[in-house]
Order: structure tokens, then C-alpha cells, then sequence
């Protein structure tokens, strides 16, 4: 059942094709990089309004980490009707990607102004 609220907001890290894709409604985008997955889901994507609090945030995985670093695993599994294991996935992508990326070359691409 559509719930009409979405927080499919991830990226899956592919290991026989070492590389990461865009999970966002379907996308299906490959990256190389971990840096360019959070960037194309921050600008190719509509933002992402958080179930919780009503924070607008980039989708993907900003969203992810507004969502696990401002609220409890219980407001998000209430809030989106997550299972646990869809909040295990998602706390395991994030620890990943909080491991690998470099957040201040993702922050400089995205506060560059647009050509
Ligand atoms: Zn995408
Ligand atoms: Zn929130």
C-alpha cells in the first residue's frame, strides 16, 4: 500500500560491480563514488520532507542521516512504517557511507552555484 509518504532514501553499495547506486523512486543511477551518489540524489532529486518534523532536507542519504542523527529508531519506524529490517539496511548504508565519504568535497559541490 502507498502510504504516499516515501523514505525509500537510500543508496546500495554494489560489491561485484564496485559501485554504488541511487535507490531514490527507482533511479537505478550508478556511481563510482560514494561522493557523487549523495550529490545526484541532493540535486537530481525532489527534497525530501522528514515524516517527523517537517524539516526539508536533500533525499537520499541526508536524509537518512537527518533522520537517524534528530530522532529515535522508534519516531522513524513510526513515522514511515518502516520494518526493522528496512531501518537496519539503511543504518548500515549510512555507517558505510559516513566511513568513506568525503563530506567537505560533497558540501563544496553542493554549495557551488549552478552553472
Ligand atoms: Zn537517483
Ligand atoms: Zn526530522
Amino acid at each position: 500500500m502507498e502510504g504516499g509518504q516515501h523514505f525509500c532514501f537510500l543508496a546500495e553499495w554494489y560489491e561485484s560491480s564496485m559501485s554504488w547506486a541511487c535507490c531514490i523512486d527507482g533511479c537505478g543511477e550508478t556511481f563510482e563514488g560514494v561522493e557523487e551518489t549523495i550529490i545526484h540524489q541532493a540535486q537530481a532529486h525532489e527534497q525530501h520532507e522528514c515524516a517527523i518534523c517537517g524539516t526539508v532536507v536533500p533525499d537520499g542519504y541526508l536524509a537518512i542521516r537527518h533522520a537517524f542523527e534528530n530522532h529515535t529508531r522508534a519516531e522513524f519506524v513510526r513515522a514511515y512504517d518502516a520494518s526493522a529490517e528496512e531501518v537496519r539496511k539503511r543504518e548500515e548504508v549510512k555507517r558505510k557511507v559516513d566511513y568513506e565519504a568525503d563530506f567537505k568535497q560533497v558540501a563544496d559541490q553542493l554549495n557551488a552555484p549552478s552553472p
